[in-house]
Parts: C-alpha cells; structure tokens; sequence
C-alpha cells in the first residue's frame, strides 16, 4: 500500500468529461492526476458530436487535432418518419454561418485517446489500467481515493484536494452516496454494432447522423458514418418492448434476433445496409437516462455521465460531457484562487449546467411523444425552426431556445425540472 501521494485535483476515469476538466485545470497550473480503469483503447458506444463542442475543443486545444483526424466532418441531422420519409436535413449552418456549425463523428477508441494525449501534453499525469474503488471522505469531506493496479492488482491510496467524479455511467461517487435517480418516463434499452460498407449519401450529407424510426414507432434506429468505411447502427426502444418482453422459452435473450426483427421494421436503413457486413456481435445497454440529485459536495465534483445522462437520440451526451468538464474545471480553478471548496463553491456552475440539460430533455421527449413530429410541427411554427437547429447544434448556453416550448407543449407533455439539492450541512 502506497499512500505518499498528494494533488490538488484527481480525476477519476478519463472519458472526455475527464480529460476535459484535468487539461483545464492543469493548463492553470495546478498539479492533476487522472485515473483510468482501462489499459488500453477501448470500443466504447457514443460516436456523433453536435457543433456546440467546437468552443470545448477550442478552449483544449483540440481544434487542429480534429481537423486533422481522418474522422468524418458531420454538417447535418437528418430524421426518417416512420413511413420510411426524410424531413429536410437540419443544417447547423442555418442558423450559424461560422466553422462550429460543422462537427465530427468519431471512433471513440481514437476519440478517447487524443484527448488524453492532450491532456498529458497540457501537463496531466495520466495513469492507465488503474481502477478507483472508492472516494475516501471524511465526513463530507472528499479527501481521496483508494485504487487497484490492474497489472499488479495492489492497492494504493492517493490525497488530493478536490476529487473529481468522471467513471461516465460507472457513477463512483453517484452509487457511493446513492444520488443517481432513473428519468422514470425514459426506461430505454439499446442494441448496436458496427458495420462495414453499405450505403451513403453523397457531399454535404456523407457524414450526417440519421435518426430513424421504425413503423410503428416503437423504436428508433442511429446510423453514424465512421472512418474505415464503417457505420455505427444502434435501436433505442422501451426497456420491456425491446428486452423485457422478447425473451425466448428459455428466458434467455437473443439480442442479434430482436435487431434483426427491428431493422426489418425500418426498411430506409435496410436497404442503406444491404451488403454491408457486421463487424461484431449486438451491444447491449439499458437505464442510461438518469441524472444525480447532486452535482458537488465538499471537495468533490460529477461531471458528465457520472452526473447524468439524458437519452441518445440527439447525441448530446459528448457535448454535456466536455462542458460539464469545462464549467467544472473553471469552478474548480476559482475554488483554489479563494482557497474554498465548498460545495457552494465547486457546484457554482449547477444551476446553469442543468437549465442547458432541460432544454434538450425537452426535445426528447417531444421525440417519444407518439403525436409529435418534427415536419408538422414545423409546418405550424416555421418560426421555431431556428430554436430547433439551435438546440440540435447544442447552442443552449449561448442562446435562448426556450421560446419553443410553449408551442411545443400543446402536443407533448414536459415534465417538471428536477432541482439540484444540497448537502443539509
Ligand atoms: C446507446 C447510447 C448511444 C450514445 N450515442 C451518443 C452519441 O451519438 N453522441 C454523444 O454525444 N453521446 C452519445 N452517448 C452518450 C455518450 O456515450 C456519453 O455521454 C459520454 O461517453 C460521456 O462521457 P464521460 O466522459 O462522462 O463518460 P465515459 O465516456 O463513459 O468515460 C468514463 C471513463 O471512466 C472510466 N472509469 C469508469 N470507472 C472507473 C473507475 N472506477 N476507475 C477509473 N476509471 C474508471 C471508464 O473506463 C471510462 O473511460 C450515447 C450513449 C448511449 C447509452
């Protein structure tokens, strides 16, 4: 057991939340540590970036990176009704004739890793195939963790002045204090893979994500255009009507089967995949949308799906991602500079953080609303047609977006925000 080791920020897991706050903070100065469980590069689901990351990147220096990567330059989200018709793309350039309107689909294997790079140039020490156990607290007081060596399995104990939370769906900090809550009207579960080959649309539309659903709408279907001439295909639909439900006599699941059943319910999809061949067998993952009550404590901070996650239908899960890290980064410099790391304090960024989220779990569940569709909605209120490409850009802490809802709300139902409660201390 090793236990001389002190600094002033440890960064638990190093996902792009992660590797976003430790280069930020480090770039001050300051001394971080991030911690990653896994060894090496790994697969990991959640491919498509929305345009609003541009300012994330700018800020990490990763703008060069990505232009330079072989990843595909993504202008446009497209959705296919369930009668197999495409609305109009949303163009980020619509309503932003800038170079943010365009963003990037990525290899989140590739993706992960340049953000690390990054962040042990700007100065982070970045440890792989080391596994946080715990947070240690006294009393509410975050004051390190306890870890495992996954080449030599022993355990050491590092201090460090404010902890981090970034283990993505893992939520450490989350299920040690038991804060995480399922958004109980998105019980969700999906199947996904890899495929190579297969159609594409041509120029400006090659690297758009489609979103599509199937006939009866009880499902929906991502098509994400990757480098190496791959395509990431995923379904999202009810945990009970996706999973639950399709058991076979023997109770067991056939994941490949109940894709297969769904693709043939989304014949726009099928016929861009004839041909193409599977690269791996089915992904599965479920109860992803859920979100912490809290999002600070005494020396300690979540931030992206570590403090929630919403639904992956307008891919908003990397952009929360990187901007939670980015506010907390900025909170947790401000915190050093007046020496208070308070929950007050290192949570500042809560409040604004949330009101971003909101609008997006709006639009979501305006898309699971069975009545709601986008072309008619738009026919209606062309107006909002702005408001809309600005949310799908992800510009919700740069421009006002709200004015949609109230709209909106005559056909679907929003429920209540949820506050961000604090410790009773
Ligand atoms: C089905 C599905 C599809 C999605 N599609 C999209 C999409 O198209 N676009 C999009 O933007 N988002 C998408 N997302 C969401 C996206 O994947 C996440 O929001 C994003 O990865 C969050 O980043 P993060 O850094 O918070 O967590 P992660 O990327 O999960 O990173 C967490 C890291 O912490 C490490 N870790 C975990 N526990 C420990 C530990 N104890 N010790 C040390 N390290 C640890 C993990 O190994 C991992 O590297 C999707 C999500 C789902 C479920």
């Amino acid at each position: 057991m090793n236990t001389n080791q002190n600094y002033d920020t440890i960064v638990i897991g190093g996902g792009p939340a992660g590797s976003t706050a430790a280069t930020l903070i480090a770039q001050q100065g300051y001394r971080v540590l991030l911690l990653e469980r896994d060894a090496e590069p790994t697969f990991k689901i959640g491919e498509s970036l929305i345009p609003a990351t541009y300012w994330t990147f700018k800020r990490l220096g990763m703008l060069e990176k990505l232009r330079n990567s072989n990843f595909p330059q993504k202008f446009s989200v497209q959705f296919f009704t369930r009668t197999g018709k495409a609305t109009n793309p949303f163009y980020f350039f619509e309503t932003n004739p800038h170079e943010s309107a365009i963003t990037w689909q990525v290899l989140r294997s590739e993706f992960d890793q340049m953000l690390l790079d990054n962040a042990t140039e700007k100065g982070v020490e970045v440890r792989r195939g080391v596994s946080v156990r715990k947070v240690l607290f006294e009393g509410d007081k975050a004051i390190g963790i306890a870890a495992q060596n996954g080449k030599n399995n022993n355990f050491e104990t590092i201090h460090g002045t404010v902890i981090v939370d970034s283990t993505g769906q893992r939520s450490l900090i989350g299920r040690q204090l038991d804060l995480n809550t399922v958004e109980p009207n998105l019980k969700k579960a999906s199947l996904f893979t890899h495929y190579e080959g297969g159609h594409r649309d041509e120029g400006l539309d090659e690297g758009a994500t489609l979103i599509l659903h199937t006939e009866e709408k009880d499902s929906w279907f991502w098509s994400i255009p990757l480098p190496y001439n791959r395509t990431s295909i995923g379904v999202v639909g009810g945990l009970d009507y996706l999973l639950q439900n399709r058991r076979e006599p023997d109770g067991k699941l056939n994941t490949q089967k109940i894709f297969n059943e769904e693709l043939e319910k989304c014949q726009p999809l099928k016929q861009r995949l004839e041909g193409a061949k599977q690269l791996f067998s089915m992904q599965t993952t479920k109860d992803f949308s859920y979100r912490a009550s809290r999002i600070a404590g005494e020396n300690w901070v979540l931030i992206g799906d570590a403090f929630g996650f919403l639904d992956p239908v307008y891919s908003t899960g990397l952009f929360l991602a990187l901007k939670s890290g980015e506010m907390a980064a900025d909170a947790i410099v401000d915190a050093f500079q007046k020496d208070d790391f308070s929950e007050q304090k290192l949570g500042s960024f809560g409040q604004t953080f949330i009101e971003g989220m909101e609008a997006f779990r709006k639009l979501v569940y305006a898309f699971y609303t069975k009545e709601f569709s986008f072309a008619r909605f738009l026919s209606e209120y062309p107006q909002h047609l702005g408001g809309i490409v600005d949310i799908l850009s992800g510009d919700v802490y740069r421009r006002d977006v709200t004015h949609i809802f109230p709209d909106m709300s005559k056909t679907c139902y929003f429920p209540p925000e949820v506050p961000l409660e604090h410790s009773s201390h």
